[in-house]
Parts: structure tokens; sequence; C-alpha cells
């Protein structure tokens, strides 16, 4: 595919997003839209699946386009939908995390943990939690900035 395809895609998500409401144009998360067309765009010379993922997309937006002025609840929906599919499509096969991904994870393994650490050590839940976390947090942290050096987040 040439840049070009990707390109004109992201015009369209552009003027979507100059033609909507901010709190909208947030909730539809058109910037990790542009991400994910970005990364359809890089992977779809070599996979089929990306490739009939960006035209889906393509699809999808020029849907949302002209119904712009009435994009309802059911819309979001189909569109998380939409862009949490081609996420599990980059994660899955090409080897990506989705931001925030460990934080996510490690987060509430500390949390776990420091529940249990908290009834067995301490007798108290409340001990354990923030330790737990803190811990789970830092680690997850890390974890996510070392994939972000390394062009893995989406
Ligand atoms: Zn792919």
């Amino acid at each position: 595919m040439g840049n070009t395809r990707a390109d004109e895609l992201k015009l369209k998500l552009n003027e979507l997003s100059n033609s909507i409401e901010p709190k909208l144009s947030k909730q539809l998360d058109l910037e990790k839209c542009e991400r994910n067309i970005n990364r359809l765009a890089e992977f779809s010379s070599e996979c089929d699946a990306c490739l009939q993922n960006f035209s889906d997309f393509e699809n999808h937006l020029s849907q949302l386009l002209n119904q712009k002025e009435s994009i309802n609840k059911q819309d979001i929906k189909t569109h998380t939908k939409v862009i949490r599919q081609i996420e599990t499509h980059l994660t899955d096969q090409h080897d990506l995390v989705s931001s925030g991904h460990y934080t996510g994870i490690y987060m509430s393994i500390g949390l776990s943990i420091g529940l249990l650490f908290g009834l067995v050590i301490f007798d108290n839940i409340g001990f354990g939690l923030p330790i737990g976390l803190a811990i789970g947090l830092a680690i997850g942290a890390g974890k996510d900035e070392e994939a972000k050096k390394k062009g893995k987040v989406i």
C-alpha cells in the first residue's frame, strides 16, 4: 500500500475531528485511531489481515463522516469495537502492546498480591493494598517505558 492511502485516511480522520465536539472526539479516541492507522499501513504490505482491517476502517470512517451531525451512542459502541478488533490483531499478530498495557496488568497483580500479603502478614488489607499497588505501578510503568523505547507501543 502506498502511503497516500494512509495519508488520505488520516486527513479524513482530521476532518472528522474538526467537525465534531471535542468531547465526542475524545470518546471516539481519534488519537488512538491515527496510531492504529499508522500501524496498519506499516504492516499491510505483508499482512492481509492488516490490509483488510485498513479497508474496513476506511469504510467505517466514511460512514462516521457522513453522519457526523448525528453520531449516537450506538455508533460510539460500534466504533470502539472496530478499534478493539484492530488492536487485538496488532497485539496478537504483530507483537505490539497498547499504551499503558503493562501498567494495567502489573497494577492488578500488585493489588492482588498486596491484598494477600496484607491479610496474611499484617492481618490488615489496608496495609498491603497501597504497597502492592505502588510496586505494581513501578514495575508496570518501567515495562511500558521499555516497550516504548523498542517501538512496540501502538
Ligand atoms: Zn496484520
